[in-house]
């Protein structure tokens, strides 16, 4: 086929794939340039999680009548004048792409006013063809209406998921903005109901109280800005975070705002994981809302076709700063970690020094101990690595006799080789944690009625999560009905569950379903959820046949010696080592 130019029509089509991949990237750019227009007011209603209906409107500065339909023109903007303006820009559009690209694939009525024109005026346009032009009443601001998103691209129209599943991406997209322009306030419904709303007050707080729930808001930090040097007086991180008591199964409660605008970026993620490593456990994830501000100049936002990803020129300055300011902030609140250990282990030598540890950890304990963080120089970080779950192959415990219960905390027992001291609970979530993942596994769960339903609230995401994924939920033992607004009831829980609160543990598994939660299948993760709620906790006192029964439970499992989370279940003391320590050789 000879080398030919592409049809204007057929050229934008293609370059539209780029930017409207579903309903969720065509509100983004909408949102976007309703911010753009400095507006308070932002409301948004989708119909078929918006593959039929997307309508978005502002009260922002509108478009003048005589330039609506630049507006559906590519590459026209009134965001940048020269190819200047692209080394700093401080607007969250820029291209002069997205109404086009949105036109071409769709039908899109647009009514727009600006505040000192006497009236509005609307433009139809169909897969790029205007269709009319008519003035219009209407209060100032700008209204967008997208109707049969790819109606005539069924290759693209086929990689949309359910409704529930697009409605939970655009639901998250709001969210996200709402917690990054707490001022202005944010409505999205769907033809069933409002699913989310910010008051737009500009507390932060309130936002996170409608995103996350009120009981996560009031225990967020302030991300404390005096902690920056001087030097950086240019860039400044604001926000809030949680303390280590609010912990969520996967990475999908942080995010990131760059000069306002919601970025994915490595180095921003690694920092906060930098900054919480020792507050919380291996595969648990803060709730963290990170505003970053530097000079436009500072940051490239033109590397991405979603603008989703933006790239800094000093990246370590800017990771520097978000990890400190964390860091601080953490340490301030919590000193004393729940995760604390006693650095003891780490000094151990093997030719038995005087720092040696009093019980040597080998060879059971596979894994190092958290990092002790140190609440004057939070900057030193140990550069050590947090625990880990080795593959290691199944390493037979040998059978233990119970001896007793010490601090009704661990379990003494003796073995062939001398003694141990079980962790109860870490001991316990490793036994949960592979029942549960071999239950999920071939489809076998038990559950287990509450004699009084609970009743559980849900944040949106979370109702959302349940609508998409009721079934899994179901089958691994969770029976609950819709209660009220956003509250449910819970009437089952799987049967492993021991302990723990149901609806907390409901709400986690949910959050474990996430996409943001990781790549292990769906089973591991809620395994993961229901060791960690549902296991025996440290101060319960115990009696000998539970003992017996848990160190039994630990011998079968295929890896006995560290929890789900990587720490040691147990420790073990040697008949040498008990020998040397008493001089007996
Ligand atoms: P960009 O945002 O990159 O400039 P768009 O295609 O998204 O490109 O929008 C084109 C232009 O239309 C914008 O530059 C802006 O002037 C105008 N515009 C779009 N939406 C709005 C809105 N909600 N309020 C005011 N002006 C708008
Ligand atoms: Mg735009």
């Amino acid at each position: 086929m000879p080398i030919r130019l592409l049809a204007p029509e057929v050229s934008s089509k293609i370059a539209a794939g780029e930017v409207v991949e579903r309903p969720a990237s065509v509100v983004k750019e909408l949102v976007e340039n309703s911010l753009d227009a400095d507006a308070t007011e932002i409301s948004v209603e989708i119909k078929a999680g918006g593959a039929e209906y997307i309508r978005i409107a502002d009260n922002g500065c509108g478009i003048a009548a005589g330039e609506i339909e630049s507006a559906f023109q590519r590459f026209s903007t009134s965001k940048l004048s020269d190819a200047d303006d692209l080394e700093s820009i401080s607007t969250l559009g820029f291209r002069g792409e997205a109404i086009p690209s949105i036109a071409a694939v769709s039908r899109v009525s647009l009514v727009t006013r600006t505040p000192d024109a006497q009236s509005g005026v609307g433009l139809e346009v169909d897969e790029g063809t205007v269709l009319s032009k008519e003035s219009h009443a209407a209060s100032p601001g700008t209204v967008v209406t997208v109707r049969q998103l790819f109606k005539n691209f069924p290759a693209r129209r086929k990689f949309l998921r359910t409704t529930a599943t697009e409605t939970s991406r655009v639901q998250s997209l709001i969210t996200r903005y709402a917690l990054a322009y707490p001022s202005v306030r944010f409505q999205l419904s769907t033809e069933r109901s409002e699913v989310f709303s910010s008051p737009g007050s500009g507390d932060l707080r309130e936002v996170i109280s409608a995103a996350y729930g009120l009981e996560t808001a009031q225990a967020m930090l302030d991300l404390s800005a005096e902690s920056l040097e001087e030097e950086d007086a240019e860039l400044s991180v604001s926000g809030m975070v949680g303390p280590s008591s609010v912990d969520r199964a996967n990475r999908s409660y942080m995010s990131f705002f760059v000069n306002g605008r919601w970025v994915q970026n490595r180095a921003l993620g690694y920092a906060v994981d930098q900054a919480y490593r020792g507050f919380l456990m291996e595969r648990r994830f803060p709730v963290a809302v990170v505003n970053v501000h530097l000079s436009p100049q500072d940051v490239d936002v033109n590397v991405h076709p979603a603008k989703a990803e933006v790239r800094f020129r000093q990246e370590n300055r800017v990771f520097g700063a978000v990890q400190k300011t964390v860091r601080r902030t953490l340490t301030d609140h919590s000193p004393v970690p729940e995760m604390r250990h006693s650095a003891a282990p780490q000094a151990h030598s093997a030719t038995g020094s005087a720092n040696a540890p009093f019980w040597p950890t080998a060879p059971f304990a596979t894994s190092s101990p958290a990092p002790v963080p140190h609440p004057e120089s939070p900057e030193t970080l140990p550069d050590q690595t947090p625990y880990v779950n080795p593959p290691v192959p199944k390493q037979a415990l040998p059978v233990l006799r119970v001896l007793g219960q010490v601090q009704y905390t661990y379990i003494a027992a003796e073995g062939p080789d001398g003694m141990y001291l079980i962790d109860q609970h870490a001991a316990h979530e490793r036994i949960v944690f592979e029942k549960v993942r071999a239950d999920a596994r071939s489809r076998t769960f038990e559950a287990q009625s509450l004699l009084e339903p609970v009743s559980v609230e849900l944040n949106p995401r979370q109702e959302q999560l349940f609508g998409v994924h009721q079934e899994l939920i179901a089958q691994v033992g969770f029976g609950v009905e819709p209660f009220g607004p956003q509250t449910y009831l819970v009437r089952s829980v799987p049967a492993q569950v021991a302990e723990g609160e149901p609806g907390q543990i409901f709400r986690d598994i949910l959050d474990s379903m996430d996409e943001g939660g990781g790549f292990e299948a769906w089973e591991e993760r809620a395994a993961y959820s229901i060791a960690c709620h549902g296991a025996i906790r440290a101060g319960k006192s115990l009696s000998r046949e539970e003992m017996s029964e848990l160190a039994r439970a630990l011998e079968e499992c295929d890896q006995p010696n560290t929890c789900p989370h990587g720490r040691p279940t147990m420790i073990h003391l040697s008949s040498s080592h008990l020998e040397r320590e008493f001089g007996r050789r």
